[in-house]
């Protein structure tokens, strides 16, 4: 890349609005030069306007910035979208209309049949929906999005599992308070206490998962056959979400071929040596009460997944834990990786 493309970002003062914000400082590919919200901060200074509430210092210039209104045919023509879902599905349409190309993490429109629901190591292959898209909606933009934080550490977990006859799957998670955005969960509810509810997030799990590790054809994705069952909980960890995984497997594989699966899982953005592509998209960890989210949520700044506790399941097959950070890998990082995947192969130009 001689020259790093201007991008805007839609929502940015929410927490993955600056997950964006920060993911983007030094980008070598993508120069965020339009942020935009809802008409209470619109106008503002960005410092005014939102709080920043990651770790660090916000990134050089972002407080001075002027919040821009989110009005379709403004700002870059690649829009990352970090906007409430309440709001996502009308505005990103507009976008497209426009002429935009939005990347979402929004929910509305991952399970429309010519939208690809991207993970990059996963079914790069899916983004050959764009041309149904095109000539299905008439759009002068695209959308592509990216699955519920908790469906990305999962796809990615069972993805080298397909080739053992991936034929059902128990899943529960232990999801952080990041992931309810911001000021989400009340403290009161959550310190010292377990919520068995996510509303709607264990429906996203058994379903964006299926198209996800589906097959793409012209005329949408074939699900996958894979049975998922999700449990899902809030749990008071800042960042990450765990995830306790068993599996059904029809080949009966070894520990040591899943083992192996794991660590040799790798995928187009790493033959392409896309820049937030991690080495190694899984990580296997040996230590017995490893991963957790304080130490592993971080790893390869964020887009590795980790893996442990590799372990018969004397109900289904194999049981195993999974953890991502849900705000890098399971959102604005997610997005920015399908938007290098989508520039290295032309769907930008
Ligand atoms: P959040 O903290 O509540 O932020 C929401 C953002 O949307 C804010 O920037 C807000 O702007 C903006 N917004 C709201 N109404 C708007 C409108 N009418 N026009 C323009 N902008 C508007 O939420 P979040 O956690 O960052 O999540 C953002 C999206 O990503 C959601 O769709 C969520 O489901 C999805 N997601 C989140 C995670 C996670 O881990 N947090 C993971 C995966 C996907 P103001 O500040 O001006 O109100």
């Amino acid at each position: 890349m001689s020259r790093a493309i201007e991008v805007g970002v839609l929502g940015a003062t929410g927490m993955v609005g600056q997950q964006f914000l920060a993911l983007l400082a030094g980008h070598p590919w993508f120069t965020p030069t339009w942020l935009a919200a809802s008409e209470r901060s619109e106008g503002k200074r960005y410092g005014d306007a939102a709080a920043w509430r990651l770790a660090g210092p916000a990134p050089e210039g972002v407080p001075d910035r002027v919040v821009e209104s989110a009005t379709p045919g403004m700002g870059p023509k690649l829009v990352f979208s970090a906007l409430d879902a309440s709001v996502a599905g009308d505005l990103e349409r507009e976008f497209a209309e426009a002429g935009h190309v939005v990347v979402s993490n929004a929910r509305n429109h991952r399970m429309d049949a010519v939208v690809p629901l991207l993970v990059p190591e996963v079914n790069a292959d899916h983004l050959a929906l764009l041309e149904g898209q095109r000539a299905a909606r008439g759009w002068k933009g695209l959308i592509v999005t990216n699955p519920n934080c908790s469906t990305v550490m999962l796809t990615m977990a069972l993805a080298p599992l397909r080739q053992f006859d991936l034929r059902a799957c128990l899943v529960t998670t232990l999801q952080a308070v990041s992931g309810a955005g911001y000021p989400g969960v009340p403290s009161y509810d959550i310190l010292g206490n377990v919520i068995p509810f996510i509303s709607g997030e264990e429906e996203k799990i058994e379903s964006e998962t299926r198209k996800i590790l589906g097959a793409a054809e012209a005329a949408g994705v074939t699900l996958h056959p894979v049975a998922v069952s999700a449990s899902t909980t809030r749990v008071p960890v800042i960042d990450g979400h765990t995830e306790s995984v068993s599996v059904s497997l029809g080949a009966r594989p070894q520990a040591e071929d899943l083992r192996q699966a794991f660590e040799a899982f790798r995928g187009l953005p790493q033959e392409l040596e896309l820049p937030s592509a991690p080495p190694r998209p899984l990580l296997y960890l040996d230590a017995p009460n490893r991963p957790q989210p304080r130490f592993d949520a971080g790893r390869d700044g964020g887009m590795a997944v980790s893996i442990g506790r590799l372990r018969p399941c004397r109900v289904l097959d194999w049981k195993f834990f999974a953890l991502g950070h849900n705000t890098v890998r399971g959102a604005a990082g997610a997005a920015i990786l399908n938007a290098e995947l989508m520039l290295a192969q032309g769907w930008l130009d």
